[in-house]
């Protein structure tokens, strides 16, 4: 826990949040500001700053968050339609919280990448 994270204020409970799932691992809320329909965060409970400070260590959990995300994404009705995954790391990808967070984005056609 990093007391100034805000998405460490979330997993804690000291700063609201539409939480939807949350295990010994792994927590998902609703993004505040939503780009599409379904616009969820998956994050380790564990403070990581970021793809950058993962480790060895961290491999399983990695995992783990990929599939909470493929059952909200199920929960979501997105199995499938269709969903994106994103893990925006650092100043170029508009990294802006620096808790490690995998979006989850999707109920609508998505742009292709690059587009
Ligand atoms: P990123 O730009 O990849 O770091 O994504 C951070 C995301 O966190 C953005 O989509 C924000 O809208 C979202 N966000 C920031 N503060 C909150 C909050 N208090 N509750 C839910 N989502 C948040």
């Amino acid at each position: 826990m990093t007391s100034s994270c805000i998405f460490c204020k979330i997993i804690s409970g000291s700063q609201t949040a539409r939480i939807i799932y949350q295990d010994e691992y792994a927590t998902a809320f609703h993004d505040l500001f939503p780009h599409a329909p379904v616009h969820i965060l998956i994050v380790p409970n564990q403070h990581i700053n970021s793809v950058n400070q993962l480790t060895i260590d961290e491999k399983s959990l990695i995992g783990h968050l990929i599939l909470v995300a493929q059952k909200i994404a199920a929960e979501e009705g997105l199995t499938n339609s269709g969903y994106r995954l994103v893990i925006n790391t650092g100043a170029h990808a508009g990294q802006s919280v620096h808790h490690l967070h995998l979006h989850l984005l999707g109920g609508k056609q998505m742009p292709m990448m690059g587009d």
